[in-house]
């Protein structure tokens, strides 16, 4: 019990802490990092050196850096072997309650190569699930409300929202989907949450009649939110906004509003902006509330738009556009001068926008720059996203190399992106 009331208490914090204006946002920006600075040189001895610094004076630092420097940046004393076996262990037995030394230990979904782990203390989880139900819940905490959460693990991250009133139903799609949607139709939920590819799938079952469900809220997690999907969505399921919380390891970015704008969390995390053009900038994070595994001055390598007008709904943290994708996805193709162009994965995905009505498509710029494009679509349909790129690449001026076209395929134990450079 004491564990809901804490939860609880977090709840009524976040909800009830408003922002008027920038001026008090940033009073309580500013206090909050000076505080999670104390507490970070106290104890991380990674940081330790930092004591009395400003954060402008503490180091960038981006995935690499936090692996390698994992056993001295946690303030927990987890080092990171011995985190690292008990989280595969865990995902292999797909049992995830047991914890290390009380902490949480979890697996970042990121490709084998870049595997990165983090910690949560409960206390941290009580704060989450308090923020989430804060920013989510259609009612308050008070009324009744389902919550149907598809993931690929049942971390005990999220278990933590279901008590109560709140009930809370835990899908694993790495279980056969028929038998999911089996339970999703007797469930019933208010609330489903699930990253993209999964609601995509939902929603082609609701389509065929073999789901019949009437959620109040969909929560896109994990994955970015295409535009062109989440019109799909709003129409198949017939609610007039897809909710979307962009939340990565390292904190929980952002989240819609109740206009179905996406909104940084500039109350839980410090963002600094790496602009690369006008609009679009590098995300740089301080986590304000973490406290196990500190996330100081971090570089993520997202690309996200900024919308420069104010959103109706009141909030007054920055409205983004979208989230474009990662870094590593720009397409980068040679100009006639032999330099390189970065091409934005907006401009790829609109070569299939406007060639025509496809609906599961992926395309990926292989090493040697050529592009193949995974998409069930005839020849007619085929030449015009071919005449599409070749337009692109007037437009912007680079050598159009090889366009291929494969049938398209989807590995639903990986994150979906429609655009990826493979690296
Ligand atoms: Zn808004």
């Amino acid at each position: 019990m004491s564990q809901m009331i804490n939860v609880l208490k977090y709840y009524l914090k976040y909800k009830y802490t408003k922002f008027e204006d920038e001026d008090r946002l940033k009073g309580y920006q500013e206090k909050k990092l000076k505080k999670r600075l104390e507490y970070v040189t106290e104890h991380s001895g990674f940081y330790n050196k930092y004591k009395g610094c400003k954060l402008e004076d503490f180091p960038i630092i981006d995935k690499k850096i936090m692996m390698d420097n994992f056993d001295s940046i946690n303030t927990v004393g987890i080092n990171r072997e011995e985190a690292l076996s008990f989280a595969i262990e865990s995902e292999d037995r797909r049992e995830f309650s047991s914890k290390l030394s009380g902490i949480t230990v979890g697996l970042s979904s990121g490709t084998s190569y870049s595997r990165g782990i983090f910690l949560v203390e409960d206390e941290e989880k009580d704060k989450w699930a308090g923020y989430v139900l804060a920013r989510f819940l259609p009612k308050g905490i008070l009324s009744k409300c389902s919550i149907a959460f598809f993931m690929r693990a049942n971390s005990n991250l999220y278990e933590n929202v279901g008590k109560g009133r709140i009930r809370f139903d835990f899908f694993d799609i790495y279980k056969d989907m028929e038998e999911n949607f089996r339970r999703l139709n007797d469930l019933n939920a208010d609330i489903i949450v699930a990253q993209p590819s999964v609601l995509l799938m939902i929603a082609a079952a609701v389509k065929e009649g073999r789901l019949r469900i009437l959620p109040e809220k969909v929560i896109s997690i994990a994955e970015v939110l295409e535009r062109r999907d989440e019109e799909y969505l709003k129409k198949v399921l017939g609610l007039d906004v897809i909710h979307q919380v962009y939340q990565c390891t390292e904190g929980c970015l952002a989240t819609t509003c109740s206009c179905g704008r996406l909104h940084l969390n500039e109350d839980i995390v410090y963002i600094e902006k790496e602009y690369i053009d006008d609009e679009r900038f590098v995300p740089i994070i301080t986590d304000l509330e973490r406290t196990s595994q500190p996330i100081i001055r971090y570089r993520l390598n997202d690309i996200l738009v900024e919308d420069k007008k104010r959103c109706e709904c009141g909030l007054i943290f920055t409205p983004l556009i979208e989230i474009e994708g990662r870094e590593d996805d720009v397409f980068i193709f040679a100009e006639k001068n032999g330099n390189e162009i970065p091409i934005f994965p907006d401009f790829i995905r609109r070569c299939i926008l406007f060639a025509g009505d496809i609906t599961d498509y992926r395309i990926v710029q292989e090493k040697d720059s050529s592009i193949t494009v995974y998409a069930d679509i005839d020849e007619e349909l085929r030449s015009k996203v071919f005449k599409e790129f070749e337009k692109l690449s007037l437009d912007q001026g680079f050598i159009l190399s090889r366009v291929r076209f494969k049938s398209y395929t989807f590995d639903k134990g990986r994150k979906l992106k429609r655009v990826e450079r493979s690296l």
